[in-house]
Order: structure tokens, then sequence, then C-alpha cells
């Protein structure tokens, strides 16, 4: 109905299922084989995405059952429960649904680097000092502002989470609808 944007066609819901999919064709050796260093040897990838997926879907749902705890229960296929909690919390509060919109988004950014597509971040503007030049830091699972006046006060490079380029994107594009809405 014209609210979507370019989500729609990479959006939580498909990189989950790009997940699951990558899951059922590689069993064994799991989207990120050789290339990421935090993959620990003892821990079959295929489980840790099998985690993953029920700690996402999890986690969408208690959300949903917090907002509105008549949504009934949850579909069949994990990657659709992104459009079940949204049709289950149409009727909420602003806050309310924009929590699940920054849960989603998290959510969205955490599929994508578990698939092993770092660069994902380097989409985003630092929410600190608003330049592009993100780079993902698998070593410590954040995103480093590679802007060289963007440091901590002790010196180090800025580190940001999933979680805060989340909310900063999500806020933002809320802010930009807003005030097209007026
Ligand atoms: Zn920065």
């Amino acid at each position: 109905m014209g609210s979507t944007d370019a989500d729609t066609e990479d959006s939580a819901a498909t990189r989950l299922a790009h997940l699951e999919r990558y899951y059922r064709e590689h069993p064994v050796t799991g989207p990120t084989e050789g290339r990421s260093p935090t993959v620990k040897p003892a821990a079959p990838l295929n489980l840790d995405t099998i985690d993953h997926t029920h700690a996402s879907v999890a986690e969408i749902a208690d959300h949903t059952y917090r907002i509105n705890p008549a949504a009934g229960p949850l579909p069949n296929s994990a990657a659709a429960v992104y459009d079940w909690a949204r049709e289950h919390t149409a009727h909420a509060d602003d806050t309310g649904r924009l929590q699940l919109a920054i849960i989603e988004y998290r959510q969205y950014l955490e599929h994508a680097v578990r698939a092993g597509d770092h660069t994902i971040v380097c989409r985003h503007r630092c929410p600190k000092c608003r330049t592009f030049g993100l780079m993902w830091q698998p070593q410590t699972q954040r995103a480093a502002c590679t802007n060289r006046r963007c440091v901590t006060r002790d010196g180090t490079t800025t580190l940001h989470t999933l979680a805060r380029l989340a909310h900063a994107h999500v806020v933002a594009r809320e802010t930009i609808r807003q005030a097209r809405a007026t």
C-alpha cells in the first residue's frame, strides 16, 4: 500500500528464510565456512543456526504477546513471524510498534552477519559521527567506525552493537515518515 520501502525485498524475513534454506542445503559446513574467525570448531554451525532461528522467533513472539496476548499461534514458517507480528500489533501504540520495528531490523542485521554478509553494516552511517565508513569487527561482534576523528574519550575506535545501529536506523526512518505525513 505504499508504506513499504526497499526492505520489502531485503528484509529480516527474506534473510531468515535464506539462513534456513542455506542450512538445509549445507547441513555440515554452514554459511561462514572458513571465513569467520568467530566460528568455534567445537560448535557445529548448523546447530548454532537452528538456535539462532529459534531465539529470533522467540524474541519476536515474546514482544508480540506482550502487546497482544490474544495474538494466537505462531505461523509454521519461521520467516513468516515478522508479518504475523506486524499483523497482530497493528493497533498497538507507537512505542510498541517502534520497539518491534527496531527488534526486526536488528534481527535483519544479525541474519545477514550470520550468513557472512558483513558489508551490511557499511550501508549505515555511524550513529555517533553520522558518516559512512563502518566496518564489521568479528572479534568484538561490533561495527567499528573508521573515521579517525570518531573515537572514544580514551582514544580507541568507536564500536557500535547491531542493536544501536538498528535503533538509529529505525528512529531516523520513522522521523522521515512522520515528517512526510504532516
Ligand atoms: Zn563514527
